[in-house]
């Protein structure tokens, strides 16, 4: 099973009201056992919204990361965002419980780029003026914790792990390299 940004799929729930279709990710879509996520929408934010950026991240003494949110418009939209991402990440892993018995663990995630909620690796800045910064969107922060989560209790049997050995994170400009059109 693999989670897919649902924008990626021609979903209009981009902050501007529009959408980041891939026709090479609606294939993928088709042929693969996926489940979409949009973070921001199951946070209960309409589209479209104004935009948000991350401004900053705080480390926790359990070690998980705390994302301060900010709207263009100066709200904090921290606790929202950090809402949606843990729906978000609840559902999925609910989906793939529910398919366990048909060997459909979690493979990977095919995420949008840059987004505060879905970026992998790179984020917008927290400026508003377009430029990026190494970091994680706040879903696929809590995702690749539970990945890692899941990895450290070893003592799972196999029937019951969520996660796929190989499971790989990617943003749209990576997916062909990462996942090709298998
Ligand atoms: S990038 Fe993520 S949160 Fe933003 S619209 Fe796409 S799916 Fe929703």
């Amino acid at each position: 099973m693999y989670i897919i940004s649902r924008c990626l799929l021609g979903f209009n729930c981009k902050y501007d009201g529009g959408n980041n279709k891939r026709d090479d990710i609606v294939e993928f879509f088709r042929t693969h056992d996926c489940v979409t996520v949009c973070p921001e929408t199951a946070a209960g934010l309409e589209s479209p919204r104004t935009p948000s950026e991350i401004t900053g991240v705080r480390v926790t003494e359990d070690g998980k990361d705390v994302f301060s949110v900010k709207s263009k418009t100066g709200d904090d939209m921290s606790e929202l965002f950090d809402y949606g991402a843990r729906l978000s990440l609840a559902s999925v892993l609910v989906e793939a419980g529910n398919r366990i018995e048909r060997k459909g663990i979690i493979e990977g995630a095919i995420l949008k780029a840059n987004s505060p909620s879905c970026g992998t690796g790179v984020v917008y800045d927290g400026t508003f003026t377009g430029t990026l910064t190494k970091g994680f969107g706040v879903f696929a922060d809590k995702l690749i914790d539970a990945c890692l989560e899941e990895r450290s209790n070893q003592d799972i049997s196999d029937e019951n792990r969520l996660f796929a050995d190989d499971f790989k994170v990617c943003d749209e400009n990576s997916f062909a390299r990462v996942f090709g059109n298998k």
